[in-house]
């Protein structure tokens, strides 16, 4: 019966896309878990005057769009 055989190759399959999934998971995790920030009052960005909006604030974000960009930026060039 090539039926058994094709249950484990589904298995195993799953389990691979399961394993790649979770790693994916733990990137995004990683790159959107709240930051924090000694200066941060909760509302301005922590390198700017800037207000974050509220949309961003709630992402965990303590920074405007332009300094996460250029942190961004600094912190990926090799
Ligand atoms: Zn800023």
């Amino acid at each position: 019966m090539s039926g058994h055989n094709f249950t484990e190759l589904m298995d195993q399959a799953q389990e691979e896309q399961e394993r790649s999934n979770r790693a994916a998971l733990e990137r995004i995790q990683s790159k959107a878990a709240p930051e924090t920030h000694p200066d941060f009052d909760g509302k301005h960005c922590v390198e700017c005057p800037t207000i974050i909006p509220i949309a961003r604030r709630n992402l965990g974000k303590v920074r405007c769009v332009h300094c996460q960009t250029a942190l961004e930026k600094r912190t990926t060039r090799r």
